[in-house]
């Protein structure tokens, strides 16, 4: 039975798991935890609570078991499939990690750092960046993020090309489990080849089977240079070929690879008006090569750029001549994602293929909008090099908000049919949350689902790790 409403005694026993300062139940107090960043969904809770301790969090475990209380972690909140809000009402506690943001230790013999779950990913960053090395998981929302909501959702961003996932960079994690229990899974080596990687279980379950409580990443040495250029292509076709070259030419050395379609720069300009291509094309790629060794990075580029114009790949093409210009060309890339929350409701996608089947996936999405949903604004861009392409739609401007969605749903259908059809993921790094759940499920063979439930009844016997999230609720279990 779902509980509407907690009385002063659980209240109080969660004030003494939390203090006073760590609870918060009134619309005022939980209303920053309850809504997305792009305004899509409106959650609710019956209390959100913020532990400052790994021993809070697991008397807030303990208790919440006690209850049968279900919980959901939080991280930053800036998740896009609604992972950390529940719309439905299911009197749901959240619990959110901001206060757990110590950075617990930093080894640059060893390349590696151990924190805090709720450390904001930018903190870490500056930290690593002030010690001469890099954290290189990179995205947008990276000033908000927490890396345990990076673990939990094994974010992935610009960089994954050259370093990987969140699943390749995480060395060990700190978990408190559903019953309280702390497991600590760091041992801040390399290789440890002992049997079951339990810490990748964790990585990506989006917090269905246990709070992160601490993250140990592996670091890389700072870049000491960096190039980056805006180019110009006539097709998508000719950015799929580019790459290819662009991976033999430059030495492993692309820490990016993002394209953008043209249509795309007027989203940028909704954040700043004064947003210019740097070429005009029908297809735009921001590339950026990087090293820590003294190379040759500008005349690498600039060879390879030359050839490509040559053979005709490349149209246009802009070198950043400062790392003001670069940080202009980022801009665009990352203005592009902000002016589509500031428009408004938008149909966004996060699809995965093949990286050669990347010209059929934009074209089939392309041709599927204008036959279907005539008057929708089509937009395809994303870090091309790992296959990752968010094709997301805009309604017309004029289109009543409940029409807008109610024939958004039918958009997404169309494009995930698209994107399967071509043997790609529906998620290929925002994750399943709440948005994706029933697709997901739908998608996954009876042995697949026997495997996840078997999981997750093992590490949560009660269901009360993010119901709703991921996976049906346990009574609806296979
Ligand atoms: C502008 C913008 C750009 C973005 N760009 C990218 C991108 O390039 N690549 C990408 O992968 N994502 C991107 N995202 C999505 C989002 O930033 C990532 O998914 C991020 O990793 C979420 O971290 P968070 O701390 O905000 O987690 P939250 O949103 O708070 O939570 C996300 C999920 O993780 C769970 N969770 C959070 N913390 C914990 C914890 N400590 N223990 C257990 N479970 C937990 C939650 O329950 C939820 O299911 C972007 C988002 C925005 C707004």
């Amino acid at each position: 039975m779902t509980v509407q409403r907690l009385s002063p005694e659980i209240l109080s026993a969660m004030e003494g798991a939390v203090g006073q300062n760590g609870i918060a139940v009134e619309p005022a107090g939980m209303a920053k935890y309850l809504g997305d960043w792009a305004g899509d969904y409106r959650g609710s809770a019956l209390a959100v609570l913020r532990p400052a301790s790994v021993g809070e969090v697991q008397a807030v475990m303990r208790l919440c078991g006690e209850l049968g209380l279900g919980v959901i972690p939080q991280g930053g909140n800036t998740g896009l499939v609604s992972g950390a809000i529940d719309s439905k009402g299911r009197g749901l506690v959240v619990v959110s990690l901001e206060r757990l943001n110590t950075i617990r230790q930093i080894d640059t013999d060893n390349f590696t750092l151990q924190a805090d779950a709720g450390c904001v990913l930018q903190t870490i960053k500056d930290v690593c960046e002030a010690q001469d090395c890099l954290f290189p998981l990179a995205l947008g929302a990276q000033g908000s993020c927490q890396i345990g909501g990076n673990a939990a959702t094994n974010a992935g961003g610009v960089n994954v090309l050259r370093y990987g996932m969140a699943r390749d960079l995480v060395l060990g994690l700190e978990v408190v489990l559903a019953d309280g229990e702390l497991w600590n899974g760091f041992s801040g080596l390399r290789k440890n080849n002992t049997g079951y990687d339990l810490k990748q279980l964790f990585i990506g379950s989006e917090g269905t089977l246990g709070i992160i409580t601490g993250v140990e990443v592996k670091l890389f040495p700072k870049p000491a240079r960096t190039e980056t250029a805006y180019l110009g292509l006539a097709s998508f076709e000719a950015a799929i070929a580019l790459f290819n070259q662009a991976r033999r030419d430059c030495s492993d050395l692309i820490s990016a690879f993002e394209i953008i379609g043209s249509e795309c720069i007027e989203l940028a300009r909704l954040i700043d008006p004064a947003t210019r291509e740097p070429v005009s094309a029908p297809v735009q790629v921001l590339i950026e090569l990087s090293s820590s060794a003294a190379i040759d990075l500008s005349g690498l580029l600039a060879g390879f750029l030359g050839d490509a114009m040559e053979n005709s790949l490349v149209t246009d093409a802009v070198l950043a001549a400062s790392s003001v210009q670069a940080r202009s060309f980022w801009a665009i890339r990352e203005g592009l994602v902000e002016g589509q929350a500031k428009r408004g409701y938008h149909v966004r996608t996060d699809l995965s293929v093949k990286i050669s089947d990347i010209p059929a996936l934009i074209e089939r999405a392309r041709r599927f909008v204008a036959k279907e949903h005539p008057g929708w604004i089509p937009l395809a861009y994303g870090h091309a090099g790992d296959g990752n392409v968010h094709f997301n739609v805009l309604p017309p401007l004029e289109l009543a908000m409940q029409e807008a969605r109610a024939r958004g749903v039918e958009v997404v259908a169309g494009l995930y049919e698209i994107a399967v059809g071509l043997g790609g993921s529906i998620s290929a790094e925002h994750g399943i949350g709440r948005s994706r759940r029933k697709e997901f499920w739908a998608g996954l063979s009876p042995t697949h689902r026997r495997m996840v439930a078997a999981l997750k009844s093992a590490l949560d016997p009660k269901g009360l790790m993010n119901p709703g999230c991921l996976l049906p609720a346990t009574e609806t279990f296979p």
